[in-house]
């Protein structure tokens, strides 16, 4: 079957409503390239509280979540014939990257965990998953937000999400460059004008302009990023050509 299953654990099912119903997402569920399944913890907790957390072994703040509640909600996941991938989101995991989200968009099946409070006991981090995801280096409240991200950057590389592949492969990062810059109607606001090359109708031209304002907002915003980067020729051009136009 085409397309990805994404199945998220959650004590907050609600959360992922809007942000999958509407637009992409919202189009890509529909014609089954995106499946999305809810497992609602609380649904797994084995007491009649429905309780998910307990108080942290050694005292301090806070409140962990229960290991027993997410094993069996994997599981139940694991049930099907072929295997999920678990991912737990956590600031304490590999940082997200367009890299990554590529590699994700290969597996038939993902399960993302979604942590709460201060977090979930180590051992579902140590036995029970295979990849642990952090979105950045800052603290959120919890799991669901940083799933949706992975989830959207997934998708949108799925064949047949976005509905022109052409423009997911120019997006920044899909190569290692940033996207060029966009201009639309009209092409005179105010005293801003659009650049004259985009309104030649000469393809080529389009092209290579287009291919050296990546370059150069890369080595404004992200020189980091070229740095590192496998260079083809033409972009070697390019950049010599822009260094020699700033008088490097
Ligand atoms: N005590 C944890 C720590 O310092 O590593 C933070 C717990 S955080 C308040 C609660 C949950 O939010 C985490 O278990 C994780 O699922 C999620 N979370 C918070 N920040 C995240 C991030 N940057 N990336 C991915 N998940 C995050």
């Amino acid at each position: 079957m085409k397309g990805i299953e994404c199945n998220i654990i959650t004590i907050f099912p609600q959360m992922f409503v809007s942000p999958l119903g509407e637009s992409i997402l919202k189009r890509a569920r529909e014609n089954g390239l995106l499946r999305v399944k809810i497992y609602d913890l609380r649904d797994y907790a084995g007491n009649k509280h429905r309780t998910t957390d307990d108080y942290p072994y050694g005292g301090g703040a806070g409140m962990v979540m229960k290991p027993e509640p997410v094993v069996r909600a994997v599981e139940e996941i694991n049930k099907k014939s072929v295997r999920s991938k678990i991912i737990l989101m956590s600031p304490q995991g590999k940082r997200f990257t367009q890299d990554m989200a590529k590699e994700l968009a290969r597996e038939e099946r993902l399960t993302f965990i979604c942590g709460r409070y201060e977090g979930i006991d180590e051992r579902i981090s140590l036995y029970f998953i295979d990849d642990e995801i952090s979105i950045g280096d800052y603290v959120l409240t919890g799991g669901e937000l940083p799933a949706m991200v992975v989830i959207d950057a997934v998708a949108r590389l799925i064949p047949g999400v976005v509905g022109d592949q052409e423009s997911v492969k120019a997006d920044s990062f899909f190569s290692p460059m940033l996207d060029y810059p966009h201009y639309t109607r009209p092409a005179s606001f105010r005293e801003y004008k659009v650049p004259q090359v985009l309104l030649s109708g000469d393809h080529e031209k389009i092209r290579l302009w287009r291919k050296k304002e990546a370059l150069k907002k890369t080595m404004e915003k992200r020189p980091d990023i070229l740095k590192n980067a496998d260079i083809s020729e033409e972009d070697m051009c390019l950049l010599k050509e822009i260094k020699r136009e700033r008088g490097y």
